[in-house]
């Protein structure tokens, strides 16, 4: 199959005046394909707004996704922030089940005190989670935990897959610099790209690497964490060994961009990899 992946920031582009509507009317203009919602600092979007949002978007055939809250924690030892945590995913899937949003992207937890300890509270709290989405009817979204960049983060490649290994409802979200970033730039030849969806495709199946979610960004790191974002060509990853990894396989990820200039390096990654499809 022709791998057909789709390219869009992380937010409103910069230097584009309003909202999420201008940003993804701005994308599409740009004929970019995606666009990630952020309710990072929290869900304020009023429903009737993101039933637009979800319509200019479908019309435009760009795809959306949400990114919940950054402070959410699963693994608190507090109930109250636990509590809170379960909110700030249910609050964004009923925005993002409004704007046709499937995927919700998040940072699910940080360790704590015991690794071990910390998964496992996590992995119930995304089990409860889930059930209370369902349970109000919302099937067609889904939790979308992301590899995260920081050794104090729960969201090593594996943490994730074992996540949406037993929990239905839960899919991947793979972000490729945080895993750059944590395993102190482990992402230097295209092999190691092909070992992220070998070990996703052995353990979720060829269903969860076709239309992966993903995140694509150069990235600063010191002692495997990472320190921000960068654009294209300054410090690896190199999104040429990931284009050519889903050119061979003929897979259609969604690659969100989080680079300071976000589309725009989006533009340049359609560019790289529509010179690898020839
Ligand atoms: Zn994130």
């Amino acid at each position: 199959m022709k791998a057909q992946p789709r390219f869009g920031p992380a937010g409103t582009p910069v230097g584009v005046k309003g909202g999420t509507l201008e940003g993804i009317k701005y994308v599409a203009s740009e004929k970019l394909d995606a666009f990630e919602c952020q309710f990072v600092r929290g869900v304020k979007m009023k429903i009737y707004l993101a039933k637009e949002v979800g319509k200019v978007a479908k019309e435009s055939n760009v795809l959306l996704s949400a990114h919940a809250p950054y402070f959410i924690n699963l693994a608190s030892e507090e109930k109250i922030k636990l509590k809170k945590s379960i909110n700030w995913l249910i609050q964004t899937a009923r925005i993002s089940h409004s704007m046709g949003a499937s995927n919700i992207v998040f940072h699910p937890a940080y360790y704590g005190k015991s690794k071990e300890h910390a998964v496992e509270i996590t992995k119930e709290a995304l089990r409860q989670t889930v059930r209370e989405i369902r349970d109000e009817g919302i099937k067609d979204v889904f939790l979308a935990p992301e590899t995260t960049g920081r050794q104090s983060q729960v969201g090593t490649l594996e943490e994730i897959i074992s996540f949406c290994e037993e929990i239905d409802g839960v899919i991947p979200t793979v972000d490729f610099a945080h895993i750059h970033a944590r395993t102190d730039g482990g992402l230097k030849t295209q092999a190691d790209f092909a070992n992220i969806f070998d070990l996703i495709e052995k353990r979720l199946g060829a269903e969860a690497i076709r239309n992966l979610h993903s995140h694509f960004t150069e990235v600063f790191f010191k002692k495997g964490n990472e320190k921000h974002h960068l654009v294209l060509g300054s410090n690896g990853p190199k999104f040429d060994l990931l284009a050519r990894e889903i050119v061979e396989r003929g897979i259609s990820p969604t690659i969100i961009s989080e680079s300071p200039i976000l589309d725009k390096d989006s533009l340049k990654m359609k560019v790289i990899f529509e010179k690898l499809l020839k």
